[in-house]
């Protein structure tokens, strides 16, 4: 199974795969900048990461992008703003040889059906700009906080509706954002009926990898705080169930659970090594 962590890069981008390499780990994810904001780091020289990542036998490697941009919104200097920024990423994740930049769908700015459709078109267009640049974009579902859009499948259809025949943006499954906005994760076949929601409503094919995480706020609660597996709402027989999902259908796992550590995670690791 290929089985990673999302860590900080605070020690830099080196440190982050040694740790990762040192566990065993195969995958992983950082943020290529601050998530809430400020200058953006300077990138390592181009090729010393591909070495680094040959190196530690990491792949995929994936790139997470900031929080502070708001992709799907309507004011047109946010929406410039956001579209500067998020097609830098792209150039940044080609930079540090990513195989995806991850995306939060962003908010809509209004209330109601009609302000949603507005933002997922808004949003399409983000996601036509951002690929004049090379690279991979990955959604995730989300936890359908306040106005976030992207928290059902029937809107990241929609999205995808927009975009028509475009292939270069796929899906990346957060299993706390799908508790949070609803789709219960106790049993085996609340696994069954979550990927069959996937699948109608974007196609299992998308999908190039699942954030495992636990949730600490209840089913359907639209709020989300990550919890380290079975400490909060996931179940064992669903994460069983979810474990052999990803095993055969070979996406990667990434835990993003509490910490920023591959110690800090060692407990899930483990969890994840004991059930397979
Ligand atoms: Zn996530």
């Amino acid at each position: 199974m290929k089985l990673g962590a999302q860590l900080s890069t605070t020690r830099g981008l080196k440190t982050a795969i040694m740790e990762a390499s040192e566990r065993g780990l195969s995958v992983l994810q950082v943020f290529s900048r601050s998530p809430v904001g400020g200058q953006s780091k300077e990138l390592p020289k181009t090729g010393t990461v591909s070495a680094w990542l040959e190196q530690a036998h990491i792949r995929p490697f994936f790139v997470h992008a900031p929080y502070f941009v708001n992709p799907a919104a309507t004011d047109p200097t946010m929406q410039e703003r956001a579209r500067a920024v998020l097609a830098e990423e792209m150039v940044r994740v080609k930079r540090l040889h990513g195989d995806f930049l991850v995306l939060h769908p962003g908010h809509c700015q209004g209330i109601g059906d009609e302000a949603k459709a507005a933002g997922l078109e808004i949003l399409a267009g983000t996601l036509r700009y951002m690929l004049t640049r090379p690279g991979i974009i990955l959604m995730e579902n989300t936890a359908g906080q306040g106005r976030e859009l992207g928290s059902t499948f029937d809107e990241l259809h929609e999205l995808f509706r927009h975009l028509g025949r475009i292939r270069r943006v796929g899906i990346l499954l957060d299993t706390a954002h799908a508790m949070a906005a609803g789709f219960p994760l106790h049993t085996t076949e609340d696994v069954t009926r979550f990927l069959g929601a996937v699948e109608r409503g974007v196609g299992l094919n998308r999908v190039r990898g699942v954030h495992l995480n636990d949730n600490a706020y209840p089913v359907g609660s639209h709020r989300d705080r990550h919890a380290h597996l079975l400490t909060g709402h996931l179940g064992l027989p669903a994460l069983k169930a979810l474990l052999r999902e990803v095993r055969d259908r070979s996406w990667p796992l990434i835990l993003e659970t509490p910490g920023s550590t591959v110690e800090a995670r060692e407990h899930d690791l483990w969890q994840i090594e004991q059930l397979l």
